[in-house]
């Protein structure tokens, strides 16, 4: 989310004339974009802006932008006074603020103002800044802001404020400018992303998206997340299986294995039925690949507990499993209510357990693909290899010396781990 953000607002930031620089020394104005899901992501993010200090110090005229999550949709009145250096701060997904601030530094009246700001806008969300047109083969599409599912342990919600919906004709717009750009895969994002529409007048869903994303001419792939189990329909499954550029792939959550602790994270299902929903998803689209995210230590977690998050992965053997260690949340009814009581020391155990089952888990699948001809769409070069994806999201690197950007093609497999794999153009 925070990078289809920071592209939209480096778009707006162009088409006021500025452009980008590699070296923080050189710029007149610096965007920090921030998450703060975890402990761990505030530290850094606060790290980094505590190193913007000297900077500011030296350059006066430096314009430095606090945005996203360390702000919020209700505002941080404290983290001005706590960093004096930030000269403006921005809500998730919202570049307005800088953008009138710069609009007014450079003596513009307020109806130029407001002219100017509303166009560098409109250039966020249908251009590319200039050094990724034609180079960036796969975009993200936000298509629902914020989140009202309040899981007791996520900050997101107040952060990112109420759930709501783009308009549909808005999102294919914003995509059918990304492929003129040549961007060739499309993520739609959402914290649960399959609830797009519903608090729309016309009520549209993610399957007719998906449905109309699939006749754009230039796309290739079409991708998104994140879904809850609770809103997977069989309607988006088909689509899925269905459409030839949705690729088959879904990241849904479970995030615990026992009962007690999903409902003490209001999840709103059950072992049983995640394990159901796997099953169906399997049924219904063939050659599916399946990722999954887990929070290890919640408040109270028992070792039989943590046994049964342990089992259902041991049992479901899905691709990928994203780990997490429980680190409570100002304001989260978790970090309210809930003693955080599973030591450090033990929910790195926890975690590792999971991380060695899934490394077995990943690699048995992946070893699958050995000899196998794949599709892979290439994103980029690094270090001399094309680093690109199957539809089933796996990682695949090839030595080639031709210009594979943005192609898809056909690989054989050579080599496989738990994290990559590795092809020759077949
Ligand atoms: N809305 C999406 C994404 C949420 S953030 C979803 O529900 O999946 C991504 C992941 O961060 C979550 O899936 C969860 O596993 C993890 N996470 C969220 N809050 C957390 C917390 N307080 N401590 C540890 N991990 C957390």
């Amino acid at each position: 989310m925070n990078v289809a953000d920071s592209r939209r607002l480096a778009s707006s930031l162009e088409k006021m004339g500025f452009e980008p620089t590699a070296a923080p020394d050189n710029a007149d104005v610096i965007v920090l974009n921030t998450c703060v899901v975890r402990q761990s992501a505030e530290d850094k993010a606060v790290g980094r802006l505590s190193s913007l200090r000297p900077l500011k110090d030296k350059n006066p005229n430096l314009v430095i932008n606090l945005m996203g999550c360390l702000i919020g949709v209700r505002g941080n009145s404290k983290i001005q006074q706590k960093f004096p250096w930030v000269d403006v701060v921005s809500p998730p997904s919202d570049p307005e603020p800088l953008l009138r601030l710069l609009s007014e530094r450079h003596g513009k009246t307020a109806a130029a103002n407001q002219t100017e700001t509303q166009n560098a806008l409109l250039d966020g969300d249908l251009m590319l800044p200039q050094h990724e047109q034609g180079k960036l083969v796969s975009a993200y599409i936000p298509i629902v802001y914020g989140c009202s599912h309040a899981c007791s342990y996520c900050i997101i919600p107040s952060k990112r404020g109420r759930e709501h919906s783009r308009p549909y004709a808005e999102i294919l717009e914003e995509a059918q400018s990304l492929v003129r750009q040549g961007v060739k895969e499309l993520t739609l994002l959402g914290q649960i992303v399959d609830r797009y529409g519903l608090d729309l007048p016309e009520k549209p869903t993610l399957a007719m998206l998906l449905r109309d994303l699939n006749e754009m001419e230039g796309l290739k792939r079409i991708r998104f997340l994140t879904s809850h189990p609770n809103w997977m329909t069989d309607d988006l499954l088909d689509a899925v299986a269905e459409l030839p550029k949705v690729c088959p792939h879904i990241e849904v959550p479970i995030q615990a294995g026992d009962d007690e602790v999903l409902q003490a994270m209001r999840r709103g299902y059950t072992n049983q039925t995640y394990r159901d929903l796997v099953q169906r998803i399997r049924e219904r689209i063939p050659g599916v690949s399946i990722a999954t995210d887990i929070i290890v230590g919640f408040p109270g977690e028992t070792e039989e507990q943590f046994e049964q998050t342990h089992k259902v992965l041991e049992d479901l053997r899905l691709d990928v499993a994203h780990l997490a260690r429980y680190s409570p949340r100002e304001g989260t009814t978790s970090a309210r209510n809930l003693e955080d009581n599973v030591p450090a020391e033990e929910k790195m155990r926890r975690f590792r357990l999971l991380e060695d089952l899934q490394e077995e888990i990943s690699a048995e699948i992946n070893i699958r693909y050995l000899g196998e001809t794949v599709s892979v769409l290439f994103e980029e070069q690094s270090r001399g290899r094309w680093r690109g994806r199957t539809p089933t999201n796996k990682l695949v690197f090839v030595e080639s010396d031709q210009d594979l950007l943005g192609e898809e093609r056909l690989v054989r497999i050579t080599w496989t781990g738990p994290w990559s794999m590795i092809g020759e153009p077949a």
